[in-house]
């Protein structure tokens, strides 16, 4: 079981040509990853994502700030050290890395040579873990033959290869299709619930985020804008990035252009309401309605899985005579979070 505290770390590059100013790659991100958790970093191009991966792994030096991997400090450890840690971080990527002359089992048994882990027991570990990916009658195949799919698969075997307390993805997923991009979701998570391993994903894809993540940090400038709970960061976002992130992958009031053409068909008054898991009873909001005997359609939006619970964003046209429906607003505002478009 394996924590990563990542603190005050900031990474500074020298500018690029004579006089350039100076890259701020990383700016004082603190981050505290809990043993077994999955923990996404968001954000967009040039974040700063990657940058902060390298540094946990130590492939390069923090400018300052420290970094935890269970007891031993990355960033104060001599090369000769960390060469030791990196084997307890494994790591995969978005173009898989693969020796694509090899075969898949030469791949995967790859980092047990580099360990000096003897033949015999090399053999075993292979065969064991290509079980573990669902890959078993690939061993023999060479890394080119095989689905990207199949690549990752084998990229996760060969990074879980040394036994691993971190697993460090770099856009795992990124170049695959959704539904084998599901599929090596679903494979991290077996790899976190089995093994325990803590797991720390960067990603662009907010679907990853939604599926697998239990704590989420938003980065932009090199900054961590946002942090918490995925449902918490998802239902109630506070900065711009993050809402913007968010109205990618969930349900949204209608933007400007599209709640004038809804206007166009629907005459009644349009208003959208928020579910939160737990914090709106659904049949309380269609009961207040009809008691009123106020009409409802529902124009837009809905609800959705994040982080094993409900979110949902639903835009309602109320029909009926202006009182009545002005009263059932009122009586719904005080139950529920709601916005009054038109
Ligand atoms: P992300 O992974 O979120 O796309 P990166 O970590 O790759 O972001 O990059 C963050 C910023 O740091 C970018 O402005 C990038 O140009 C800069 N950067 C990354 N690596 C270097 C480097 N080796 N030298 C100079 N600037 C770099």
């Amino acid at each position: 079981m394996t924590r990563v505290q990542m603190i005050g770390v900031s990474k500074r590059y020298p500018g690029r040509g004579k006089g350039a100013a100076q890259v701020v790659a990383v700016d004082d991100v603190s981050i505290d990853v809990a043993s077994g958790e999955i923990h996404a970093i968001i954000g967009y191009s040039g974040a700063g994502k990657s940058t902060l991966l390298r540094l946990v792994n130590g492939l390069e030096r923090a400018s300052s700030g420290r970094i935890l991997v269970g007891d031993d400090e990355i960033t104060s450890l001599p090369e000769a050290r960390l060469r030791a840690v990196r084997g307890r971080i494994g790591m995969i990527f978005q173009q898989f890395n693969l020796f694509h002359s090899k075969r898949v089992s030469k791949n995967v048994e790859y980092p047990l040579v580099v360990a000096g882990v003897s033949p015999a027991e090399r053999k075993r570990r292979v065969a064991e873990l290509l079980d573990f990916v669902g890959l078993g009658d690939k061993a023999e195949a060479y890394t080119d033959q095989l689905s990207g799919g199949q690549k990752q698969r084998v990229g996760i075997a060969r990074a879980l290869a040394t036994n691993p307390g971190v697993l460090l993805a770099d856009e795992a997923t990124s170049a695959l299709d959704p539904q084998t991009s599901q599929e090596v979701l679903a494979l991290l998570k077996r790899v976190n619930d089995e093994f325990g391993i803590t797991i720390i994903l960067i990603t662009h894809e907010m679907e990853v985020v939604r599926g697998i993540a239990d704590r989420v940090t938003v980065m932009d400038g090199g900054r961590a804008v946002e942090q918490g709970g995925v449902f918490d960061v998802f239902s109630s976002p506070q900065t711009t990035t993050t809402r913007r992130f968010v109205s990618s992958a969930l349900p949204t009031e209608p933007q400007a252009e599209h709640l004038e053409q809804l206007r166009e068909r629907h005459r009644g008054r349009l208003v959208t309401l928020t579910f939160r898991d737990g914090d709106v009873d659904q049949p309380v909001v269609f009961r207040t309605l009809a008691e009123r005997g106020v009409g409802v359609s529902i124009v837009h939006g809905g609800v959705t899985d994040v982080g094993g619970r409900s979110f949902g964003k639903l835009t309602l046209e109320l029909i009926g005579d202006d009182l009545r429906v002005e009263h059932a607003i009122a009586a719904l505002a005080q139950e529920t979070d709601l916005e009054v478009l038109v």
